[in-house]
């Protein structure tokens, strides 16, 4: 081997080597970063007239509620970032459906029709709807008194499925809740079923205008819902609300914006 082709090989082995250590060294500087940009975001569709679950906080513009942080929780757990998308109440699960966003988070309510467009995830709350009506009606006083009454609801909720059957009830849906209650102020509807806990919600501190009335009326659960057939999303969903029980962090979201303990045993492990 002549001089030149023994200095070209050195050469070679020489940048070999650097390549190596150089590729080690930049992998294991990379590492981190090139975690970071792999942390997915899924898109998180909810409706914001619909506290203390998702609305929007007068001073500040920020979506917030139980929901928002539930999701962020649920990120911080399985190593993704959620971006908030506001929309109607009755395009979310068609939404999650067609894979425009990635996930459902509005208070949604698991049920059957619902279950053939999209997975849900195991539930997180345990609901119910309940009545609504101004301070000083005094003729309503449960559901068999909304017969052929005036009924404002949501659209696309349970509460307007419900009221629909009530006979001779006339319903009129609107997209926002808070538009619910200003119709039913205004004298434009005798009462309100929508979901309990956001009745609660709208009443405190306004009882000089609204009380609720009756008994609560069918028990609901609230599910996130995932695009059918998701399994990897749906399991981590799933995984992520597993832990938060878990290490108590769902507790402290609970206590945070229900102001009690969350259920000792929370519905719907059984159908997990
Ligand atoms: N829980 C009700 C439903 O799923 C209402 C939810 C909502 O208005 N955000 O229909």
């Amino acid at each position: 081997m002549s001089r030149k082709a023994i200095k070209s090989l050195l050469i070679i082995m020489l940048i070999g080597l650097i390549s190596v250590f150089g590729f080690g060294c930049g992998n294991e500087q990379a590492a981190p970063s090139e975690n970071e940009t792999e942390k997915p975001t899924y898109t998180v569709a909810f409706e914001a007239t619909f506290p203390p679950f998702e609305s929007k906080d007068a001073e500040t513009g920020e979506f917030v509620g139980f929901d928002i942080d539930l999701i962020r929780a649920i990120g911080e757990e399985e190593g993704f970032d959620v971006q908030l998308m506001e929309m109607g109440f009755d395009g979310i699960v068609a939404a999650v459906q067609t894979g425009n966003v990635d996930l459902g988070v509005s208070g949604i309510t698991i049920r059957e029709d619902r279950l053939e467009s999209v997975d849900f995830s195991t539930p997180y709350y345990h609901s119910a709807l309940s009545i609504v009506v101004r301070t000083d009606n005094d003729t309503i006083k449960g559901v068999e008194d909304l017969k052929g009454k005036r009924i404002a609801v949501q659209i696309g909720t349970t509460g307007a499925d419900y009221a629909k059957k009530i006979e001779g009830a006339k319903v009129t849906e609107y997209d926002a809740v808070t538009d619910c209650f200003l119709e039913l102020k205004n004298g434009g509807a005798d009462a309100i079923v929508n979901d309990n806990p956001v009745n609660l919600n709208y009443i405190k501190g306004n009882e000089q205008d609204y009380k609720i009335v009756g008994d609560t009326l069918e028990s609901e659960y609230y599910g996130i819902a995932v695009k059918k057939g998701n399994k990897e999303l749906l399991d981590k969903i799933n995984s992520g609300l597993q832990k938060l029980k878990d290490n108590g962090k769902f507790a402290e979201l609970y206590k945070k914006w229900f102001e009690v303990d969350p259920p000792e045993y929370l519905p719907g492990e059984e159908n997990a």
